[in-house]
């Protein structure tokens, strides 16, 4: 994994970073203790093309936690468990159109509407093999690093205040496990959950985790497989449809490409078969995206014409 400062994809990132550098809109997420306390001004912008190349301008090495980004990789490791069948018997495919903290389960199925709601995650990260919380934890935690390409780590204070305050998701849980759709221990099944939203990564690693989304499981700067390609395109699909909170319609209406984000201030970008994008910026808009984040997407895909609906 290298930087390639001077060449004019790297010059590409700064323009756009200095570009967005003074918008002061939104705050931090602070529902969260912990996430409070970020610094608002941080600000990176990678680009993993396919060839392993990672290009960078700004705060791109700082650790900061996943958060809801791990939602699609999380999702990739239960369908790669389990298949698409039975991971969908148990969580939807459908956009909420809500909160990522919604509180709706489909009426007759009790699902979640889809894996990249809290509710929809909570069931994914339960999906994932491995006897008992721990091992799969341990599971997690592997897979998101060969998504990375590099061991990640567990923000400990992180997760310690996710699991203090999360009683949102805790009841979330538990309405869940009496329709069904959760099943085990609530508390174990929440414990993972939380652990897996404290993963620390830095903006580099997004770009490299969602490069290798966009190659159809390969990470490109190891060249090991981590998915197979149908489960990376299932999880690119949900993405697209799912994977902006209650903002994804508009943002497929203008940046045009699979992503998702986090309340760190984090958004991953996978154009298929092209490259990832990781941005971090904490400040965050009302439905919880990043708002540097979201300008800078939208700037990359105006200048380089990457709207997947494009025609010519
Ligand atoms: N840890 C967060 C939660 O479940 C993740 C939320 C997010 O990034 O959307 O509350």
């Amino acid at each position: 994994q290298q930087d390639r400062p001077g060449d004019p994809l790297t010059a590409l990132l700064d323009q756009v970073r200095l570009r967005l550098r003074d918008l002061d809109d939104g705050e931090p997420a602070s529902y969260i203790p912990e996430l409070g306390r970020v610094d608002p001004d941080l600000f990176g912008l990678s680009l993993c093309a396919l060839d392993g190349q990672v290009y960078a301008s700004g705060d791109t090495t700082t650790p900061f936690t996943v958060q809801s980004v791990s939602k699609p990789f999380v999702f990739a490791l239960a369908l790669a468990d389990h298949g698409l069948e039975n991971v969908l018997a148990r969580v939807g495919a459908e956009p909420s159109g809500e909160a990522f903290n919604s509180i709706r389960l489909e009426p007759v199925t009790g699902r979640p509407p889809n894996p990249m709601v809290n509710a929809g995650a909570i069931v994914t990260s339960s999906l994932v093999a491995g006897d008992g919380p721990d091992e799969r934890s341990a599971r997690i935690l592997e897979g998101l690093s060969a998504f990375a390409g590099r061991p990640l780590k567990v923000d400990e204070a992180v997760f310690a205040s996710e699991r203090a305050t999360g009683d949102r998701n805790r009841a979330l849980a538990y309405l869940m496990h009496n329709a069904g759709s959760l099943t085990g221990d609530v508390e174990e099944q929440l414990a993972v959950y939380f652990r897996q939203c404290s993963v620390l990564v830095t903006c580099e690693d997004l770009a490299v985790m969602h490069a290798t989304l966009a190659g159809g499981g390969v990470n490109p700067v190891t060249g090991d497989r981590v998915v197979a390609p149908r489960h990376a395109q299932h999880v690119l699909a949900v993405m697209a449809t799912c994977g902006m909170y209650d903002a994804s319609g508009q943002w497929m209406l203008q940046v045009g490409m699979p992503a998702k984000s986090g309340v760190s201030g984090a958004i991953g970008v996978a154009l298929p078969g092209q490259f990832g994008i990781g941005v971090f910026s904490p400040p965050l808009e009302e439905k919880g995206n990043s708002v540097r984040g979201i300008a800078a997407c939208h700037l990359i895909s105006d200048q380089f014409g990457l709207h997947l609906m494009r025609a010519t």
